[in-house]
């Protein structure tokens, strides 16, 4: 199908965006790679008046670490995180998650701000933000403003971006030393969304013990998940069997997957189980 008409702008500036979201309302659209947008506009589930393409504005791609974050510009794409030299080190859970979204040709395309911009619980890179303890940048009329990950995604598509805003940056915390982190989805064939997804991160001490928990949950709850039980049974603790298990089995009961076409809701919360325990001894394994 082919979408309904619209105007389309290419401002080169920020301010020029922002000036254009005040003055075109609500029925105007941000466009950045276009590979979440664009599909639903041929199948006409959104038909927005006018795009506003970013991508002519200079200075939305970057990724690199600057007072004590690791910074990720909005437009930076799939496949510069898949090459970049910042990210193997202390972020291998960028690789594990970007390596499993979709095909190179999205990839090359989807941005990392659009993917969390989207709202959607089935993209991957929110459970990977929710699980760092992520903090998005928003800049709108009245300037900058940051919001963390926790209080980003609060609707079925729904976001805390103001109709004016643009998502331009994302801060991750650098993690501590003693730091491992992890993802994997599950899915049906290669490309597919997520029948069922999870990261982890985890800092150990000296002693094994865990000092920082985070977990972070895909299409399995109408919003991105915390998983936050599943994280308090393990901070605090040496990750023995017994406590990676129950945090497994916190994760499986406080999610809220429904039935469809990738599984039924009981399949899904035993594959949570199942990805957690795997995601947790992943991170133990790189946090050495
Ligand atoms: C075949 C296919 C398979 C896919 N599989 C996966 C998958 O397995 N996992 C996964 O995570 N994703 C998947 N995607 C989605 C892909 O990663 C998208 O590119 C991504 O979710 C959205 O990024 P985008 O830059 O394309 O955003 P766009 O499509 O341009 O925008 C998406 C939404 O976010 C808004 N937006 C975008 N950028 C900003 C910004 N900077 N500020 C404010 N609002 C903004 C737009 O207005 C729009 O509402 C798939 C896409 C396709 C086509």
């Amino acid at each position: 199908m082919i979408p309904a008409p619209f105007d389309y702008y290419a401002p080169t500036t920020l301010d020029e965006a922002i000036s254009l979201l005040q003055e075109l309302g609500d029925e105007a659209k941000i466009l950045a790679g276009g590979h979440s947008l664009l599909p639903m506009m041929k199948l006409r589930f959104a038909s927005p008046e006018q795009l506003i393409d970013i991508n002519n504005i200079p200075g939305l791609s970057y990724i690199k670490e600057e007072d004590g974050f690791l910074k990720i510009g909005a437009l930076t794409k799939e496949a510069e995180l898949e090459h970049s030299d910042t990210i193997p080190g202390k972020y291998p859970i960028f690789l594990d998650a970007t390596k499993l979204i979709a095909d190179p040709q999205v990839r090359n395309m989807g941005t990392i701000g659009g993917n969390l911009a989207h709202g959607d619980a089935a993209n991957d890179h929110p459970a990977v933000m929710l699980a760092m303890r992520a903090e998005v940048v928003a800049t709108g009329p009245e300037g900058q403003r940051t919001i963390p990950i926790d209080e980003f995604f609060y609707g079925f598509y729904m976001t805390a971006l103001g109709e004016t805003d643009i998502l331009t940056e994302i801060r991750i915390p650098i993690p501590a030393a003693g730091t491992g982190n992890a993802y994997h989805k599950l899915e049906r064939k290669v490309g597919d969304y997520a029948t069922a997804g999870v990261a982890v991160q985890l800092t150990l001490d000296s002693e094994g013990v865990c000092t920082y928990a985070g977990i972070g949950l895909t299409n399995v709850n109408p919003t991105p998940l915390r998983a936050e039980r599943s994280e308090q049974a393990l901070l605090g603790n040496k990750l023995t069997e017994e406590v990676i298990a129950q945090a497994a089995q916190f994760a499986s009961e406080d999610c809220n997957p429904s039935d469809d076409l990738r599984g039924d809701e009981e399949y899904k919360r035993a594959m949570v189980g199942v990805l957690t325990k795997r995601m947790i001894h992943k991170a133990m394994e790189r946090a050495q």
